[in-house]
């Protein structure tokens, strides 16, 4: 808490005090031999008090099996820890009242405390939590703290309590303009009257649900009490859609309630409502409001259900091309595009991979360049359209004769790459031969429909294979590089083999 609210607070002479009758109540609540007897006993000494005890055993809320007009009786059926929540509820209504006879902004948010209160209590029995009575007057002291900054600082507050519209809205104004809320003015006051920290704690936390680091215990209390107040702005704003988002969403991430199970529950809450708005005196919300109020929220959930479904599927649908993108990109990072063989990029890495192979595997690895005779030629006389196709004819033509396990890329130009793993010099050259003479035969249509065929010139050399041993894979590429230029310079449309001695 800033210590801005709880100096304004702690020096203010107009600060509500609580009833005599709640002090001792609380007095009660923390002595573990409490009894049916004193409690009934205290209760009775306020007769207001206990006559509205009595309406609420009776009262469909608490529907007990027989109608009670003693308080005695009224205590046991209701249970030490009832009576006590809602005596006090009781009693601290009446801090309101005042307010409530001066028709001030003071009522709405006494309304929504009392909405609160039930939906909170509604809530925490739909997730099936246990102290439901605790959440009901965890959800009617929420927003006390108003209270109290009204009565402490008026000349401030009443200009900021007018331009209540939307309760998170009000808090992060009451933040911008005074430094703290009125839940941290909530929680100050009620520790100061000796409420039990859980709950004086939850009104902070209920505002400030970004920043508070809840154990598992809070949460139960502050979680419900959260999404009560959201469904209280649903219910008082006459269907706003905002809180009702706020609290399907936070039921159904903290709580696992289903969102559709929402509507149900305000219909829970507003027939709950006009008996216990009676208690408190006061009407909260019209019948034919309330007639309204759950079709809206059924209207809108199924909205949001639909958005949310339609959501998801186009969030799939996107995942799906990214993934067609990235496939694609990966793809077309180490493919040709005009052969559709693997390049030069790919080349350089299975390279390194098979050369470490071969050496742990003892087994050996040749390596041919294959480089079209007089590529130019065709380019020059048939033009680049025709050159481009037999680039394409030959990768085939190439590929067509190698296994499965051999590699072909492009290298570069109308160069091409073949590794064979497993093969020395004397096997690569039968596969090399093949490669050449299937080339050979190849028949090329030129520009003018014409035939014409196209020979290669096939430098080749071998890694570990006998004495053939490189250091280096780029030695490995070099010797074959080699080989192939003197396959250029003996006459073109032959292999030669590197005689490259082992690496020195
Ligand atoms: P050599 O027998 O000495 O290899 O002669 P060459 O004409 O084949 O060799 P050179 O290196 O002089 O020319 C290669 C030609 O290949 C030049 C270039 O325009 C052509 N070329 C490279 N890539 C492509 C391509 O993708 N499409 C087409 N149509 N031509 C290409
Ligand atoms: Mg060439
Ligand atoms: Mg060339």
């Amino acid at each position: 808490m800033t210590s801005k609210a709880s100096d304004v607070l702690r020096y203010c002479p107009s600060l509500p005090s609580l009833p005599g009758v709640a002090v001792r109540i609380l007095e009660m609540g923390r002595d573990p031999d409490v009894n049916i007897g004193a409690l009934a006993g205290l209760l009775a000494k306020d007769p207001a008090l206990s006559s509205r005890m009595l309406r609420l055993c009776n009262s469909p809320l608490y529907a007990k099996r027989r109608t009670t007009t003693n308080l005695h009786q009224a205590v046991m059926l209701l249970g030490l820890n009832t009576t006590m929540t809602m005596a006090l509820s009781f009693t601290l209504s009446d801090l309101f009242s005042v307010a409530k006879a001066q028709k001030s902004a003071l009522e709405r948010v006494w309304k929504r405390a009392i909405v609160s209160a039930l939906a909170s209590r509604r809530v925490g029995e739909r997730a099936g939590l246990g102290s439901l009575d605790e959440l009901y007057l965890a959800g009617l002291l929420q927003d006390l703290g108003i209270l109290a900054l009204h009565a402490a600082v008026p000349d401030r507050y009443v200009p900021l309590l007018e331009q209540y519209e939307d309760h998170a809205r009000f808090a992060s104004l009451e933040r911008d303009v005074l430094g703290y809320d009125h839940g941290e003015a909530g929680t100050w006051l009620m520790r100061h009257w000796g409420v039990p920290e859980r709950l004086a704690m939850t009104a902070m936390a209920v505002h400030r649900l970004d920043v508070d680091d809840l154990d598992d215990e809070q949460k139960q209390l502050v979680y419900p009490v959260a999404i009560g107040g959201w469904l209280a702005d649903f219910i008082l704003s006459d269907g706003t859609v905002e809180p009702m988002e706020s609290a399907a969403e936070s039921a159904s991430t903290w709580l696992g309630l289903a969102p559709d199970g929402m509507a149900s529950l305000v219909e829970e809450i507003l027939s709950d409502l006009p008996e216990v708005a009676a208690l408190f005196e006061m009407e909260v919300v019209s019948q034919a409001m309330a007639f309204g109020l759950v079709d809206q929220a059924r209207e809108l959930l199924a909205t949001r259900n639909l958005r949310l479904i339609q959501q998801a599927s186009e969030h799939h649908q996107r995942f799906i091309e990214m993934e067609q993108a990235a496939d694609l990109l990966q793809k077309a990072a180490i493919h040709d595009a005009l052969t559709g063989l693997h390049n030069r990029r790919h080349f350089d890495q299975i390279l390194d991979v098979e050369f470490a192979l071969a050496i742990d595997n003892a087994w050996p690895l040749t390596l041919g360049f294959i480089d079209l005779d007089h590529f130019k030629q065709v380019n020059d006389t048939q033009g680049h359209v025709v050159g481009d196709a037999v680039l394409v004819k030959v990768a085939g033509v190439l590929k067509k004769n190698l296994r499965e396990r051999d590699y072909i890329m492009r290298y570069g130009g109308e160069e091409f790459v073949v590794l064979l793993p497993g093969h020395g010099l004397e096997a690569a050259l039968k596969v090399f031969e093949r490669l050449r003479t299937a080339v050979e035969e190849t028949l090329h249509v030129g520009e003018s429909g014409g035939r014409f065929r196209i020979t290669t010139s096939i430098g080749i050399a071998a890694h570990m294979d006998g004495e053939h041993r490189f250091e280096d894979p780029i030695d490995l590429v070099r010797a074959a590089d080699r080989a192939l230029y003197d396959a250029k310079r003996s006459g073109r449309n032959r292999i030669v083999v590197s005689t490259q001695p082992p690496s020195s």
